[in-house]
């Protein structure tokens, strides 16, 4: 018992409209979107009417009251995020190319998300937990560190539980962040990679010595996002679940990921049977893919129901 709780950036997302390369010319825009990974993430959680809870930064502006009321209005408790008078609410330009691809100009590093501290309320927020979701921003944000640490002990020290989703740049985990990556591989109860990731946490190049390595070191279950082309779930007993991904006209990828990866956790945490929360969670990513803006395309339990009864899936 206790709330699913996440500490780490919030931000708004600014797209453009039309594909094409970069912002070298003038170009029509739309947004602000609320966003952030740890916001997608616990916004689909509380979405789906599980406890929410989220340790964050925003600045004393419009981006962060947009972040704030949304969060609010979904049902998360968002006593632990601190608002600072002296940064702002960062901000991240996207344009998809034509090619899928995407190009980004950020504005985080030197934004409130990194005055994130580890405050009087956060350590209620923490304290009271039954589940801490990390996300790969853990090792990039000094402030998180600390509150990540004391986020898990304070989990472990309840009896709660733990997710990672290892989304991590390489260059980052070398020296003593690799060893704090492996130590939150290790701790997870969870653990949600996507593509390479698999193979990057457990540090070889074939998928199932990936899995029974991670499963040695202790992981409780791996479920791998597989982008359109669905999920599989490993569980420690040897067991693999393949859900094909459902046929949709992908608008919007940002986003899927923590989508899916909220649905999957909250299913699991509500004592759906793990098939049953794959399938929910495929739902949930692809209906996000399918709308603009990060947290635009989130659904609770009565729109994935709908979702699933009226669009195909991919054969496999
Ligand atoms: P991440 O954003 O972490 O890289 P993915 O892109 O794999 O994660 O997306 C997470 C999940 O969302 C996938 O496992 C799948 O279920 C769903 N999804 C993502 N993109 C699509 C798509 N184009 N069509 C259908 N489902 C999708």
């Amino acid at each position: 018992t206790g709330p699913t709780i996440v500490a780490g950036e919030i931000l708004v997302e600014i797209m453009a409209i039309e594909r094409g390369l970069g912002f070298l010319e003038p170009l029509e825009l739309t947004g602000p979107y609320p966003s952030g990974a740890p916001a997608i993430f616990i916004d689909q959680v509380a979405r789906l009417g599980g406890g929410a809870g989220i340790i964050a930064c925003v600045g004393r502006d419009d981006f962060g009251t947009i972040n704030l009321e949304r969060l609010r209005h979904d049902g998360v408790d968002v006593s632990a995020v601190s608002v600072s008078d002296r940064y702002p609410t960062g901000s991240a330009f996207v344009r998809y190319r034509p090619d899928g691809g995407r190009d980004f100009v950020y504005n985080i590093a030197e934004s409130a998300a990194g005055r994130i501290s580890l405050t009087a309320e956060a350590r209620r927020l923490a304290d009271a937990a039954g589940h801490l979701h990390v996300m790969g921003s853990a090792l990039s944000i000094a402030g998180l560190k600390g509150i990540v640490a004391y986020a898990v002990k304070a989990a472990r020290a309840r009896g709660g539980s733990t997710s990672f989703d290892p989304n991590v740049r390489k260059e980052l985990i070398d020296g003593a962040d690799g060893a704090h990556f492996a130590a939150l591989v290790d701790d997870a109860d969870l653990l949600l990679p996507s593509g390479d990731e698999l193979l990057a946490a457990a540090g070889v190049d074939d998928e199932r010595q990936a899995v029974a390595a991670l499963i040695a070191r202790g992981v409780g279950e791996i479920v791998l996002k597989r982008g359109a082309a669905g999920s599989t779930r490993f569980g420690a007993d040897g067991s693999r679940t393949d859900c094909p991904g459902f046929l949709v006209e992908e608008v919007d990828p940002t986003g899927a990921g923590d989508c899916f990866g909220a649905t999957y956790l909250t299913c699991r945490r509500k004592g759906i049977e793990p098939g049953k929360a794959l399938l929910y969670a495929n739902a949930a990513g692809a209906l996000n893919v399918t709308r603009r803006g990060p947290m635009e395309g989130l659904a609770g339990f009565d729109a994935l129901d709908r979702f699933i009864f009226g669009t195909d899936r991919a054969a496999t």
